[in-house]
């Protein structure tokens, strides 16, 4: 069997119809959005109807639209932004966010900001009441994730959209994870800002949309020309912006088949699991309410020449010598592998948050991929896991 990509949660492949529609925005329709000719005319409007679709799709106004240069942009731009604009000077967020929303707020901490973690519980929930006791009058945005990237917790972003509506304090969703793989509308949900990023469903890479609600407190954080309204400086990324208004619009039209695939895949994962790993697995995160399509696993076994908890990274370079490309959360820091800040997030020991891998499913997975996949890791774990004689 070829390679098996089980990472799409970290990237994916850029869709056939979706290349097809950006690569002309290469070569013969290269013109600079801003230039008065007919090459620069052109390129403007590419641009301005992929705004208009991306707005449809989402249920948001055009001149609500910024794009960007991808999620890590959208969330520092959101956070950061609201906070100059306001003036206030508390951030209210999670541990277990994205590190593009936790090391944003960091950095206003260093400059006398506060920023209050709300605690998750085992299975990454944060609820609207928390939120509720959280807010004061000092907050300036409270920024919690649609759904987690490493373990697939949906969080009922409506309800605490309108927690913070009730107190006037912008909230801002991070739905990288969400959008174009489950039905989102901003009216709907009354966020006032929201990031996005088109490599996360099946776009290119290096773009991204910043949704910001009219009339909201948020002041431009990347400047220079006059782009995107005065809103966000730099050369328009024409190809990226076709490819993201296409590859949103290509995952919105597939959505339900989509979603219908995961499931499959997944039942069939955690079938394989039960019958061959009974009670020497587990599920980190939701096991039943979470998105289908991310999967955080767990092996509580012992390593055969460490003697110590079974090493994640070293799971994941096995399962690559065998063809199959699974990710973990662990940061490689300073030399050591620190556990994902997300699993030790919601209260798993370092010995199992060590010992994780997660895998995310994407369109062009198989049945037989996950067949292979779990004759695989029987083999890796049986291999890593034998006393030796
Ligand atoms: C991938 C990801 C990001 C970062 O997006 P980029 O476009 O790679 O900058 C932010 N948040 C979440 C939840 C993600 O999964």
């Amino acid at each position: 069997m070829d390679s098996v990509y089980f990472d799409h949660a970290s990237t994916t492949p850029v869709d056939d119809g979706v290349l097809e529609e950006i690569l002309p925005y290469y070569k013969q329709q290269f013109g600079n959005a801003d230039s008065a000719h007919q090459f620069g005319r052109a390129t403007k409007v590419a641009i301005e109807d992929a705004r208009e679709l991306v707005a449809k799709l989402i249920g948001a106004e055009p001149s609500e639209i910024i794009f960007t240069s991808g999620g890590t942009e959208s969330d520092n731009a959101a956070i950061k932004g609201v906070v100059n604009a306001t003036r206030k000077t508390e951030v209210i967020t999670s541990p277990i966010e994205h590190h593009a929303v936790i090391h944003p707020a960091e950095s206003l901490k260093m400059k006398g900001c506060k920023v209050t973690y709300l605690e998750p519980d085992s299975t990454g929930m944060i609820t609207p009441e928390q939120v509720k006791e959280a807010i004061s009058d000092e907050t300036a945005i409270v920024s919690l994730m649609h759904v987690n990237n490493e373990i697939g917790t949906i969080l009922p972003i409506k309800e605490i959209a309108a927690t913070c509506k009730e107190r006037k304090v912008p909230f801002h969703s991070d739905t990288v994870q969400s959008v174009g793989k489950m039905p989102l509308n901003v009216k709907e949900l009354g966020v006032d800002l929201l990031s996005m990023s088109g490599h996360k469903i099946y776009g290119p890479k290096g773009i991204g949309v910043l949704y910001v609600k009219n009339g909201t407190p948020w002041l431009p954080w990347l400047q220079g020309g006059s782009q995107e309204r005065r809103r966000r400086g730099g050369t328009s990324n024409v190809a990226g912006i076709v490819g993201m208004a296409e590859a949103l619009n290509y995952c919105i039209a597939n959505l339900d088949a989509h979603r219908t695939h995961y499931s499959n895949l997944r039942g069939k994962l955690i079938d394989g699991l039960e019958e061959r790993l009974k009670g020497r697995y587990r599920i980190n995160g939701p096991v039943d309410d979470g998105v289908p399509h991310i999967i955080n696993l767990s092996f509580p076994m012992e390593d055969a020449t460490t003697e110590k908890g079974l090493d994640g990274e070293m799971l994941l370079l096995n399962l690559d010598i065998e063809g199959i490309c699974v990710s973990n959360g662990s940061a490689c820091t300073s030399g050591a592998v620190e556990p994902s800040h997300v699993l030790k997030g919601i209260g798993l020991p370092d010995k199992l948050a060590n010992s994780s891998i997660r895998i995310s499913f994407g369109k062009d997975n198989t049945l037989e991929q996950v067949q292979f996949f779990l004759d695989k890791l029987d083999d890796v774990l049986s291999r890593m896991t034998k006393v030796p004689s």
